[in-house]
């Protein structure tokens, strides 16, 4: 396997030496195959919102896999999830079941330039929304990680179609538009940035990002695969009040198992085959485990709408916590929140977009990072990347996690 991983940020290349091999998990603890255990920070990236083997989601999952594990034709399943999505996301009138977050993603930019008939793409710098080629032009995550912000195999006839702005400047917005509005498809961006660590949009941005698109008949797309059903039952959408012409899912929507989907208004996801033109299908779409998964996840979730404000609590715990510990500290250390997802970069700047979080100290973060794991708490790989908190983390475990950042910093 190249790098010994089948993803790259998994490899520690951001903050040095070997990765973690894994056997199981219960909850929010993770146990590894030398019998260490770890608190969950990072929650598989963050589809393990309500923790890791929760119990009424394996049952369902086992019950699904003793019908079979595909039939490559539909099952009730998907209709089932199909409608809780279209429930608990505001304005998702009707939504496609995919495989990965890259494939909801690639998806939805396609039916956008379908249903516009235009080419181009506004994308945000240190964004990412998976790696189909259109999105390796200037991304967040693993490429900003490893420095390869434009990757090679992407035609220069692809980069050419994708335009790049700030993330929270509306000005470049403005000035792409001024320049290119007629060709412009969609605006693609992650509502709370979560691929150059924890980044929320500012006051009013997502908002006259809607008048723009509204005014230039472009297409507003939220990549909510983050941010889907884990800042609140609807997501960013729900959170900001915006309401953006298509979305894309991935993480929590399949439990821990592959998926993705794309949705949005009826209309235009009426383009979709075999209902319009626009070519997408997947042999394994809509995996009935992969749903059962999914539907159980979402529909505890839905069903528990408690989780959300207590979710909100321990975050907010733990940023307070973390804050007066910095305060203390010799070096500049900056928390970003919203909701569930956090991130710390050591720098003295607001981190308000991606040379803001590039600009942050990466062998303090590195130091940190190591320290922590060696305390048994498993945050990401990369300052770029987000913390997720599960509903599982116990309040002893999150003083723990405190405890052990209070001594890391001691030693840094
Ligand atoms: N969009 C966002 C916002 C993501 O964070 C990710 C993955 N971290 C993707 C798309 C791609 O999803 P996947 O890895 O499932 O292809």
């Amino acid at each position: 396997m190249p790098g010994g991983v089948n993803s790259p940020v998994r490899s520690f290349g951001a903050v040095g030496g070997d990765p973690i091999f894994f056997s199981r998990a219960r909850g929010s603890v993770l146990y590894d195959v030398d019998g260490n255990e770890y608190i969950d920070y990072v929650a598989s990236w963050g589809p393990m919102i309500l923790g890791h083997a929760h119990p009424e989601v394996l049952e369902a999952v086992h019950a699904a896999l003793n019908q079979s594990t595909s039939f490559g034709a539909p099952t009730e399943v998907e209709v089932e999830i199909a409608s809780l999505i279209t429930e608990m996301a505001p304005k998702v009138e009707k939504v496609r079941m995919v495989n990965s977050g890259t494939e909801a993603c690639m998806s939805a930019i396609r039916l956008a330039r379908g249903y516009t008939q235009r080419n181009k793409i506004i994308k945000f710098k240190g964004c990412y929304h998976g790696h189909a080629d259109s999105f390796l032009i200037q991304a967040g995550s693993g490429a900003s990680t490893l420095g390869v912000p434009d990757s090679p195999g992407v035609t220069e006839g692809t980069a050419k179609d994708t335009l790049i702005a700030d993330f929270n400047s509306i000005n470049d917005v403005k000035n792409l538009v001024s320049s290119f509005g007629g060709e412009v498809a969609a605006i693609i961006l992650e509502p709370v940035a979560g691929n150059m660590g924890c980044i929320p949009p500012r006051d009013g941005f997502l908002k006259e990002l809607r008048a723009i698109c509204d005014e230039s008949e472009i297409l507003l797309i939220f990549d909510e695969v983050m941010t889907g059903f884990r800042l609140a039952p609807g997501g960013a959408q729900q959170v900001y009040g915006i309401e953006p012409d298509l979305v894309s899912f991935g993480k929590i929507i399949g439990g821990g198992m592959p998926v993705g989907a794309y949705g949005g208004r009826q209309e235009i996801m009426q383009y979709v085959s075999p209902d319009g033109p626009v070519y997408q299908a997947g042999t394994l779409s809509g995996n009935p485990v992969a749903m059962t998964c999914g539907l159980k996840t979402l529909g505890i979730l839905q069903s528990n709408p408690e989780i959300y404000q207590k979710l909100e609590d321990k975050g907010s715990w733990l940023e307070n916590e973390l804050t007066s510990l910095f305060n203390d500290h010799a070096f500049p250390i900056r928390i970003n929140r919203v909701g569930s997802m956090m991130s710390l970069h050591f720098t003295e700047q607001e981190v308000m977009d991606y040379d803001s979080a590039a600009s942050a100290s990466k062998s303090h973060f590195n130091t940190f990072f190591h320290g922590c794991l060696n305390g048994g708490v498993y945050l990401p790989p990369s300052p770029f990347e987000s913390w997720f908190l599960s509903h599982s983390l116990t309040e002893d475990q999150l003083s723990k996690t405190v405890e052990v950042i209070k001594q890391v910093l001691r030693k840094m």
